[in-house]
């Protein structure tokens, strides 16, 4: 391989560009897991990252990636034979629903355009139709990094309160946490998913389920198999700032870090930044006369964009071209949508510049590929960002 001097882009939507502060947290001893100077950092950890997800009970720290998150917050919730209901809207909730039958639980799966985002009105008439109360829980995937397109968690619990269904509400928010308004407690979600490798500026290997009272109090009586995910197990030693098992103990010292970069930038402007920064976006790719795969622009994610290639054109192509001429790594389109789309990731520890290096790697990849853009995406998104103070 060819040497390259500068940083490698790293524009895939997760995980994200880790900041050097997150990395010289890590970069020291690691400590005894079962001592007093870890409890500490333990207790801080968790009423800090509890603040990230907007109050939750408790939040649970894995060593794992998201996809063992999601299993742990139907072990700890559901029963084999389970009923839940979930919606066909991305590549992730596909693979969602995957695990949760894995696990033996039955899913009605209700069908969906990708381009849109599950409406509260189908919610809620899903559960009016399930007068015996089946349901046990419904899944939604807040923000679809396949697709780019966010679903209104707040609707859609006040669509399961008009229905008077007590079934749990689980989200998964691996590519929103930490950039997009979330609030699992004003929100009334009783699981959130989470992972570290994207929002939270880590790399991979950590994992998160913030819990309601609710949800810790049908822990007892959900019956899939559990061991290593179990809630009441790791609550226990929590308490006394430790972990049932040994811990990823560098990781946490990152998250540390992470998350108190995060509130002293403050949430509020974090999401502001995103939201600006995607705004930016959307600008150049509308400029270029490229189509966003989010149809409605009320649904339009602040972390990732999902952009279709003009035809003829196959973005897998497209984004190798980008990434040997000019050493950044785009998102590819996944499932149904590959060669179809690329993905820009504009999430993290990200600013004005970051997005303008990104954008223009994009516009000379286009340009090197045949591609004959309608306008400068660049200049559209750098007078934005001139104009629009942060
Ligand atoms: N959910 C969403 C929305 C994701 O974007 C991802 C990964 O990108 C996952 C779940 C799975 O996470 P992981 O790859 O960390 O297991």
């Amino acid at each position: 391989m060819n040497f390259r001097s500068g940083r490698h882009f790293l524009q895939l939507p997760g995980p994200t560009n880790v900041p050097d502060r997150v990395l010289r947290a890590m970069d020291r001893a690691t400590i005894d897991h079962r001592g007093a100077e870890f409890a500490e950092m333990t207790g801080q950890l968790l009423s800090s990252l509890n603040r990230v997800f907007g109050g939750a009970e408790h939040v649970f720290i894995f060593p794992s990636s998201a996809t063992g998150a999601w299993e742990a917050a139907m072990v700890n919730t559901l029963s084999p034979g389970d009923r839940v209901l979930m919606f066909d809207h991305g590549f992730f909730a596909n693979n969602w629903r995957m695990v949760a039958e894995r696990l033996g639980v039955t899913v009605d799966f209700v069908a969906g355009d990708w381009r849109c985002a599950v409406a509260p009105s189908m919610v809620e008439a899903k559960l009016a139709e399930d007068q015996n109360h089946q349901y046990r829980a419904v899944m939604i995937v807040h923000n679809e990094t396949s697709t780019g397109v966010v679903t209104d968690v707040a609707g859609i619990r006040e669509a399961m309160n008009r229905a008077q269904h007590p079934a749990l509400l689980l989200v998964d928010t691996v590519s929103s946490l930490a950039s997009m308004e979330y609030e699992h407690r004003a929100w009334g979600v009783d699981v959130t998913v989470s992972g570290s490798q994207k929002g939270l500026m880590l790399p991979p290997g950590l994992s998160f389920n913030a819990v309601s009272q609710k949800a810790l109090d049908g822990n007892a009586q959900a019956t899939l198999p559990q061991s290593y995910w179990r809630w009441d197990a790791i609550r226990e030693f929590n308490e006394r700032g430790f972990f049932p098992y040994t811990p990823a103990t560098n990781l946490l010292y990152g998250l540390l870090e992470a998350v108190t970069m995060l509130h002293e930038e403050g949430l509020p402007r974090v999401f502001a930044r995103h939201a600006r920064l995607a705004e930016a976006t959307r600008r150049a790719v509308k400029t270029w006369g490229l189509e966003i795969f989010a149809r409605e622009p009320a649904e339009r994610s602040q972390t990732v964009t999902t952009v279709f290639v003009p035809d003829g054109l196959d973005a897998d192509t497209l984004r190798r071209v980008i990434l040997e001429r000019f050493d950044m790594s785009l998102g590819s389109g996944l499932g149904a949508l590959k060669g179809k789309v690329f993905r820009v990731g504009h999430l993290g520890d990200f600013n004005d510049l970051m997005l303008a290096g990104t954008l223009s790697g994009i516009e000379m990849g286009l340009q090197a590929s045949g591609v004959r853009a309608a306008g400068s995406g660049v200049t559209a998104a750098l007078e934005f960002l001139a104009s629009e103070e942060s």
